[in-house]
């Protein structure tokens, strides 16, 4: 029977019959396992990411995101780079949004060159400027379900399509929408990235990351990865797939906290900006209405009174913490311009639409009553 996402976030993977009659799937502390007629060779192994608490996380991934397969590994950039590697490899070009996470913005400037890889920046908005980018070398297209700082939405369906036509793999860093409110594979992207560190485990205490979509690809994918060794260890895995039990309650929540808490900020009076895909002001709220179960938990505002207004609301919220990442069940706030994208020149911050000021919200699960409270009294 086929099930909704909140009982494959639950069940799906976990081994059945149960282990013992275990209702916790337990951790499988063990390096190495016997090698007899059933385990053969590649033996089980942590390293080759075989081994029982790794497949039943793949499992419940791959259920969720609705694709053949999925490969979990030590980090979000892991899962980033080791792809990027596998599919570009070797002498490849890849086209990729502008506005990316600021480690794979650094993959791509710092590291690329050294390993013979090359890209282009692409507006994921504009499909029709795609085109003149385009290299006979090029292998890929990557973008993000929703940027960050800017929660900008990509013309999803027009990346799958360009892909498409031109024989290139389609990948998608998904970590801002989790498979709640939106599951990549469903229109046709080849590959689904995440860093498991945000949504996915979504208690701020591991670090993790994953790569979902076609199995002939993620074979591909984990053949590299058993060089280069970046495997999830069963307590991690253990950990993940107990915070993924939650997803689906903790991201509606969060959506709706987002969307109340944004429009309660776009009409105050003191707010010169508010980034949030849910309201109608949005640039490309039509798409994230049309691609999207639910608008996330993260979004972004500027005040109008700079810098002043800014120090001021930081220092007086009570709710937040002012702390990178995301995802997590406590709400956090930062300054993109001085955190996740203080690598960039003030020019390039300036050409991305980033303002100085603009201040970046991860919504976690507080009452969201309380988090508008918090921001009333703070923005004084
Ligand atoms: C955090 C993040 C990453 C990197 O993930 P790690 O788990 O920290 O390696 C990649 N992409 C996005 C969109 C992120 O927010």
């Amino acid at each position: 029977m086929k099930r909704r996402i909140d009982t494959k976030a639950v069940h799906s993977g976990d081994p059945r019959p149960r282990l013992q009659g275990s209702i916790v799937t337990p951790i499988f502390q063990t390096a190495m396992y016997e090698y007899n007629n059933e385990n053969r060779y590649p033996n089980r192994y942590i390293r080759l990411n075989n081994t029982p608490n790794q497949l039943f996380l793949n499992e419940k991934l791959s259920a969720l995101e609705e694709a053949e397969a999925a490969m979990v590994m030590t980090s979000g950039m892991a899962a980033i780079s080791t792809t990027l590697f596998s599919v570009l490899a070797p002498g490849g070009h890849l086209l990729c949004q502008e506005a990316l996470y600021g480690g794979t913005y650094d993959l791509l400037t710092k590291d690329f060159a050294d390993f013979g890889l090359s890209y282009d920046l692409i507006d994921a908005t504009k499909p029709s400027s795609w085109k003149d980018k385009l290299k006979s070398n090029t292998k890929a297209i990557y973008v993000e379900s929703v940027t960050n700082p800017l929660m900008q939405v990509a013309d999803h369906k027009a990346v799958v399509e360009f892909a498409k036509s031109h024989g290139l793999v389609s990948i998608i860093d998904s970590t801002f929408s989790s498979p709640i409110n939106f599951r990549p594979v469903q229109i046709g992207y080849d590959l689904v990235l995440h860093s498991c560190t945000k949504y996915l485990n979504g208690h701020s205490d591991i670090v993790a990351g994953a790569v979902i979509g076609k199995a002939e690809l993620v074979e591909k994918i984990s053949h590299k990865l058993n060089h280069f060794g970046s495997t999830l260890d069963p307590h991690a895995a253990f950990l993940l797939n107990r915070g993924l039990k939650t997803l689906a309650v903790r991201v509606r929540q969060q959506n709706q906290t987002a969307l109340k808490l944004a429009q309660f900020l776009e009409q105050h009076p003191a707010l010169a900006k508010v980034y949030y895909p849910g309201l109608e002001s949005h640039p490309q709220h039509q798409i994230a209405r049309e691609l999207f179960d639910g608008f996330g938990g993260m979004l972004s505002f500027e005040l109008k009174n700079g810098e002043e207004a800014t120090k001021r609301l930081l220092e007086r919220l009570e709710i937040p913490t002012v702390a990178p990442s995301l995802g997590g069940v406590e709400s956090l706030i930062i300054r993109p311009s001085v955190t996740s994208h203080s690598g960039l020149t003030p020019q390039e911050r300036h050409r991305a639409g980033i303002s100085d000021w603009l201040l970046r919200l991860s919504v976690g699960l507080e009452a969201a009553e309380d988090l508008i409270e918090d921001f009333s009294q703070a923005l004084v």
